[in-house]
């Protein structure tokens, strides 16, 4: 299949194209479209046969559900069964924007889109382009990130076309992503609101909207390998980079000499290595590629950037990286919660004492 390559203005999208785009969705077809957090593959998520192309462009497992993507708030009463107050609050604080809410769903959506659970994902996108889409298509588009499976989420449109070239439409290519990583994901079909994914959407931000968020454990740890997906994002292997990452966690002058030594040693074996620093660290590293996150200042700068660095990792035929770690508060969260994914869980605490 040809994939169709088309740039237009974010902010300000071509009338023409979006129709274009809406057709393609319209007629069972599969489209990749920037949104505020990640790019997402866009497909009619009430149509079986086409969310079944989505799984089979990523490679992505059948029981890990999609998130239907509104345009509207008219538009969410038709695929749930129910607004709890806590998810009417959660609308109300951080809709359009990079927040997705579970719902009970209604009979309209099916269990194709839904990976099987009876409850839907929905999101209501900020980004001009991806609002225009949705409007324009009339329909609730089902939408996971548009890379392959496993692969870190694409922040820009040659990321999608990297993954998905000749498996998909259309790619619309509205430029660079603002926050760089996937919504914070919230069930909402209970009275308490519990954190399924961390994201742009702080567990602080939410505790104001909603009072007391309770946090899925698998947040933070490794889930078991038993566990039925409630998020499935949290139960299979994301996010990573060909090359083996390992997290070096401690003070900052052990973690700078003990990742320091860990070069040394895969350097001998003849590996070639990486480390992924911060504009105040990337100086004092010895590896055959340092790259920079951001300043450890601005914790949106480095989730911004965490992506598009592992990529480019791969993309420099690197085997190991080696990475510090970040605090667990604010942006932090879902910093760690995607780090700890891309490294498999492997984190190390530094020995070695600081100068
Ligand atoms: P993405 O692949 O980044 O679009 O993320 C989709 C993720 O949304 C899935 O991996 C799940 O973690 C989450 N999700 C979607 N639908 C549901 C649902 N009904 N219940 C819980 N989590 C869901
Ligand atoms: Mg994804």
């Amino acid at each position: 299949m040809e994939t169709r390559h088309c740039q237009t203005d974010p902010l300000c999208p071509d009338k023409e194209i979006i129709k274009q785009a809406a057709e393609i969705l319209k007629n069972g077809g599969l489209v990749a479209f920037p949104t505020e957090t990640v790019y997402g593959l866009g497909a009619n998520g009430l149509d079986t046969s086409a969310c079944r192309r989505i799984y089979e462009a990523k490679g992505r497992p059948s029981d890990n559900p999609l998130i239907l993507h509104i345009s509207q708030i008219s538009e969410l009463q038709p695929i749930v069964r129910e607004i709890t107050p806590v998810a009417q609050k959660l609308m109300d604080a951080f809709w359009p924007g990079p927040l997705t809410i579970i719902f009970p769903k209604s009979d309209l959506v099916p269990l194709g889109a839904t990976g099987g659970l009876d409850t839907v994902a929905v999101r209501f996108p900020s980004h001009p382009l991806a609002m225009a889409l949705i409007r324009e298509s009339a329909l609730p588009i089902a939408a996971p990130s548009a890379n392959s499976s496993g692969k870190p989420s694409p922040t820009r449109a040659s990321h999608v076309a990297y993954d998905l070239d000749g498996k998909i439409d259309m790619i619309l290519d509205g430029g660079p992503v603002e926050w760089g990583l996937e919504s914070t994901i919230v069930d909402a079909c209970s009275d308490t609101a519990v954190l399924l994914r961390p994201g742009a959407i702080t567990k602080e931000m939410l505790e104001e909207a909603v009072g007391t968020v309770e946090v899925d454990p698998a947040i933070i740890g490794k889930p078991s390998d038993d566990l039925v997906p409630k998020a499935p994002g949290m139960k299979y292997t994301h996010y990573s980079p060909k090359a083996d990452v390992t997290l070096v966690s401690g003070e900052p002058a052990c973690v700078l000499k003990t990742i320091n030594r860990l070069c040394a040693e895969a350097k001998e074996k003849g590996l070639s290595v990486g480390v992924m620093a911060t504009e105040e660290t990337k100086q004092d590293y010895v590896a055959d590629q340092v790259l920079s996150l951001g300043s450890e200042a601005n914790l949106e700068e480095i989730g911004a950037n965490l992506f598009k660095t592992l990529r480019k990792f791969d993309f420099l035929g690197i085997d190991v990286v080696y990475s510090q770690v970040f605090p667990e508060s604010g942006e932090g969260m879902a910093i760690m919660n995607r780090l700890r994914k891309a490294a498999g869980y492997h984190i190390i605490q530094a020995e070695e004492k600081g100068e």
